[in-house]
């Protein structure tokens, strides 16, 4: 009998597989974890396959030590997904296969003994329930929340069943604990509150998505915001929970607000789990749980929710699908949305993309008919259409990054009643500080880059390497005392804001203003109370948040995104505009959006506020396939890093050297970063594009064998990204 040898992935840098030997094959599937000796330690690793001609010596390969999974833990198209994502995105694939997991597993630890306790009605609880013959008011509100589906100690807590509660139940048994596997949902107490009657849009796009659940097709819903498209998620997904299938929502970083999370649990009757990083072990191993068992009906989460199991998968939705949050910019550098793209392809399910603002990727697979387009043109709600104004600051005498017009407006917004949102992306207090003297300006020692002036902190922070410095008194050029700040950020907008309207209310939302636990729900939900107020902020404002007495938005500065050198600068820049705009006059009233500029006559701010952003978006794509970019061209980028400049670019000429056979291929480099130095390192870039994407894989293979050989691979930091989406 020949002996055959498990290929096992281990959660390492290195892309490759590692032979073990074991008896028990053939009962060790693909997908279960094994524990093996790696170098001198135990590590846990997931059989990828069995081979019977190991790339090793077979008498110096070990044995496992221990099966720790009786039964694959993936679920197998997710497991066929993940390993497709590891050669597309050119990743270890030991490191993928753990990134899907909850950290628990990772440490090897067991399903069972993760799963918590859970507190289920047995048949005598069931029955004292139906006769009403409970006469504890604490015991009958115990036994209703049992009544739909088994709870956790902690959930049951929340709803406020006490501990002596269930105890007294356990003792008489009309309760019972259990561990066992969680129950599969039971899909037919779908229930339905509050649905809207849809628009002729909207209806159209449910029926041509409802129409052919049971295969894969992406669809694209293209809709300004506040045309519904939530409600045609809700609407579709209403009917793939009547078909008893489970479904995925995915949202960026900042859309799982309780309003969202709400908008969902309040709808069906049935369990959702919401996903995202800040979940802490055992919510991650819950949710990933009950998305495997079948127990949860819906998961709503952030980028990583791609990557859990489902036990029977019936649509995937991406709302605002142009974020970039969804993809991930370290380690594995998946990127989300096009990762269940190809998973409902395997699962043979439909998927929503959903956006105001679609990225041009979307747009340019929908003319090449792999997606299908459904549009909303009209708001659900509002009659009223959004005013655009360019602003010119040229020669305009400003009041702390504010023009005259701008706050001749704000006054009167506020007299209405009405409540204004000011955007602008920079945190801090000025971009930097100068020496009126000599032109000195304050840098980081450690990257190219100045560093920002936060008077609340009273230092200079580098927003690229976070170190810190006091603020410098003195020019250390010329010693001058003169030194005055630059550009305007959001605590400086905010204090020149109270100068102007002392007695209003003004809430600064950025990364700074949020970082205690909570005290963003908290701006929230007194912003939502209505009284007029100024709103400032940064990116985490445009996005999702809806306010419906905001009816005046404010861009600060739309300059920065014109002159960029990233080709996606103004297809972000005009996604921010639409976004932001759409913050403005989402309910009863008109809505206004100025932006300052020192550009008014610029061609993409002119198109977009005259012709919309379908319009832009399709000289933006002419554009592209002119320059010969994304997404007409495929891109990958290599990212190379080190204390050495000469280093960087000599590795990545030896690159080029490695590449130069690929004619399909066009590599330019050494370029410099974006970011030319950060943290003390200098940061290089190769670029590569290609007609076809298999000409992509066939480079990345190609650099992959050739870095190891290159003499100065072990004095750079590199990294390899397939359809990068910034060039930073
Ligand atoms: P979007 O997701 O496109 O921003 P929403 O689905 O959130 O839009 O809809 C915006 C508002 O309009 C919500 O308050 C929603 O309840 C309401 N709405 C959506 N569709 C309808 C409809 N067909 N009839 C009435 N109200 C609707
Ligand atoms: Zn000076
Ligand atoms: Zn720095």
């Amino acid at each position: 009998m020949s002996t055959a040898f498990l290929q096992v992935a281990l959660p390492v840098p290195m892309r490759t597989v590692f032979d073990y030997k074991t008896d028990a094959s053939g009962k060790i599937l693909p997908g279960c974890r094994v524990r093996v000796p790696f170098g001198k330690r135990q590590m846990i690793g997931v059989v990828v396959g069995t081979s019977d001609q190991p790339n090793f010596d077979p008498d110096k390969i070990k044995s496992i030590d221990t099966c720790l999974d009786s039964s694959p833990i993936y679920e197998p198209t997710l497991f066929e997904a993940l390993r497709w994502a590891a050669s597309y995105f050119q990743a270890p694939i030991g490191e993928v296969l753990f990134h899907a997991l909850p950290p628990q597993l990772r440490e090897g630890k067991n399903i069972s003994a993760c799963r918590p306790e859970q507190i289920q009605l047995t048949t005598l609880g069931k029955k004292h329930l139906l006769h009403a013959t409970v006469r504890g008011e604490k015991q009958k509100l115990a036994l209703q929340a049992l009544e739909k589906w088994p709870q956790s100690r902690a959930k049951l807590k929340t709803l406020g069943v006490s501990p002596a509660t269930i105890k007294s139940l356990l003792d008489k048994q009309w309760v019972e604990k259990k561990i066992e596997t969680p129950l599969s949902c039971d899909f037919t107490q779908l229930t339905i509150q509050d649905e809207k009657h849809l628009n002729p849009e909207q209806a159209l796009a449910v029926t041509t998505i409802t129409k052919q659940l049971d295969r894969f097709q992406t669809y694209l819903l293209d809709g300004v915001t506040g045309s519904g498209k939530t409600e045609v998620y809700l609407q579709t997904i209403r009917q793939v929970l009547a078909t008893g299938k489970q479904v995925l929502i995915l949202v960026p970083e900042i859309g799982l607000t309780p309003q969202t999370l709400q908008r969902f649990e309040q709808r069906f009757n049935l369990p959702l789990y919401p996903w995202h990083s800040a979940l802490n072990d055992t919510e991650k191993f819950t949710a990933w749980d009950a998305a495997r068992t079948g127990s949860a009906a819906m998961i709503i989460g952030t980028r990583s929710a791609s990557l859990l199991p489902f036990q029977n998968l019936g649509l995937i939705v991406v709302d605002e699908e142009h974020d970039l949050s969804f993809k991930q910019q370290e380690g594995f550098r998946y990127h989300a949305r096009d990762f269940v793209i190809y998973r409902a392809w395997k699962t043979q399910v439909p998927v929503i993309l959903g956006s105001a603002t679609p990225s041009l990727e979307s747009l340019y697979n929908v003319h090449q008919q792999k997606y299908q387009h459904l549009l909303l043109t009209k708001s659900a709600m509002q009659s009223h259409q959004t005013q655009f104004e360019l602003v010119d600051m040229k020669q305009q005498k400003l009041h702390l990054g504010l023009s005259s017009q701008v706050l001749v407006e704000i006054k009167a917004t506020l007299s209405r009643g009405e409540q204004v949102l000011l955007f602008l992306n920079r945190r801090g207090y000025a971009n930097a500080l100068l020496c009126h003297e000599c032109g000195w300006l304050t840098e980081c020692s450690r990257c190219s880059a100045f560093t920002t002036y936060h008077k609340i902190w009273q230092q200079m922070v580098c927003h690229h390497c976070s170190s810190t410095a006091p603020v410098p008194h003195q020019c250390l050029e010329c010693g001058s005392t003169q030194l005055v700040s630059v550009g305007h950020g959001t605590e400086q907008i905010e204090e020149g804001l109270s100068e102007q309207f002392p007695d209003t209310t003004i809430y600064r939302i950025d990364r700074d203003s949020t970082r205690r636990k909570g005290s963003l729900e908290k701006q929230f939900s007194d912003i939502l109370k209505g009284k007029p107020c100024l709103i400032i902020g940064t990116q985490m404002l445009a996005k999702g948040h809806h306010f419906p007495r905001v009816s005046l938005a404010v861009i600060i500065d739309v300059d920065g995104g014109l002159y960029s050198a990233d080709f996606r600068a103004q297809e972000r820049l005009a996604q921010l505009i639409v976004q932001v705009a759409g913050r403005a006059g989402r309910a009863a009233i008109a809505g206004k959006v100025l932006m300052q500029t020192h550009h008014p006559e610029h061609p993409l701010l002119q198109d977009l506020i005259n012709n919309g952003y379908a319009h832009f978006s399709r000289l933006a794509l002419e554009e592209r396939q002119a320059a010969q970019f994304p997404p007409i061209r495929q891109m990958a980028l290599v990212r190379v890093s080190s204390l050495d400049a000469q280093a960087c670019q000599s590795f990545i000429e030896g690159l080029k050297v490695a590449l130069s056979p690929i004619e399909e291929l066009q590599a330019f480099g050494p370029m410099p970063a974006l970011l030319e130095k950060k943290a003390g390192k200098f940061r290089f870039q190769l670029q590569m594009i290609a007609k076809k994407r298999s000409t992509i894989q066939k480079a990345a293979a190609t650099l992959l064998t050739a870095i190891p050989k290159l003499p100065t691979h072990r004095q750079v930091k590199w990294s390899l990204d397939i359809d990068p989406q910034d060039l930073y």
